[in-house]
């Protein structure tokens, strides 16, 4: 009697464990289904709206899990129209700009890409999704490190994140076929100049009050460069603020 007892209450209890982890896998699913409504909300009117083409950047835009890049205190606004907070005094740019200058960028599925600012690595991120290699340096220790994580534990294995002073580039990697800085220098440093192949384009905000959005093309000829639009970015540290 006693036994067919505990084995009904096992047996409940079983039932029971099984469906609370059922309701929590559901939960998890309807929470990410949320945040891929809004990641589409965000693509359509927040980036096609605004005359993003290029097919290929839309796509990444819709599948990096922006949420997960913002702090948990920034959830809410994660798919929103605007740059966040990500601690130490820096930012995640607004949706918007990372799809602008990735588009400017023209990257293909087999370029070798560096990035200056890996911040949160949502730009990396998105890079990642086109390009077939991405070089990423952040000066700020913390930033480095917590977005290597994330980046590792969300398997991108074609994004390698460094931490120093990008101001030098990554001369062991270069040439690049792309380069996108995402903090402002006073000036485009050269060394970056230096290490954009041939053919190849580098995105940048330039200037110390005022800020460009500068598009540098290098070609045989020489080097061609056109502001397209005022931005407002976090200055570039480390050693440009002693030399420029
Ligand atoms: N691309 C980032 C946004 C970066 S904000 C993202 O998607 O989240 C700019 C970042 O540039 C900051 O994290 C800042 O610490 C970093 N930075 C500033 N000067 C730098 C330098 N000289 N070298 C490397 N990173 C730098």
């Amino acid at each position: 009697m006693l036994k067919i007892f505990l084995s009904r209450v096992l047996h409940s209890l079983i039932i029971i464990f099984a469906f609370e982890g059922c309701a929590q896998d559901n939960q998890m699913d309807t929470k990410e289904e949320k945040f891929i409504q809004r990641r589409e909300q965000m693509v359509e009117r927040q980036i096609e709206a605004r005359g993003i083409e290029n097919k290929a950047v839309i796509q990444a835009m819709m599948s990096v899990p922006r949420h997960r890049f913002v702090p948990q205190d920034e959830l809410s606004r994660a798919y929103s129209d605007e740059p966040l907070s990500i601690g130490e005094g820096q930012t995640i740019s607004q949706p918007y700009i990372v799809a602008f200058m990735t588009e400017q960028l023209q990257i293909d599925a087999d370029d070798n890409v560096l990035e200056i600012g890996t911040g949160s690595g949502y730009q990396a991120a998105v890079l990642a999704e086109i390009a077939d290699s991405v070089y990423t340096i952040e000066i700020i220790p913390e930033l480095a490190q917590k977005a290597g994580k994330l980046l590792k534990e969300l398997e991108y294995q074609n994004i390698v994140v460094k931490q120093g002073d990008g101001y030098h580039g990554w001369p062991e990697k270069a040439p690049f076929d792309a380069i996108i800085v995402t903090a402002a220098p006073p000036r485009i440093p050269q060394t970056l100049l230096e290490q954009l192949k041939i053919g190849g384009r580098m995105v940048l905000p330039v200037g110390e009050y005022t800020q460009e959005l500068v598009v540098v093309d290098k070609s045989e000829n020489g080097l061609n460069m056109q502001s397209i639009l005022p931005v407002r970015f976090v200055p570039m540290t480390g050693e440009v603020q002693e030399n420029e």
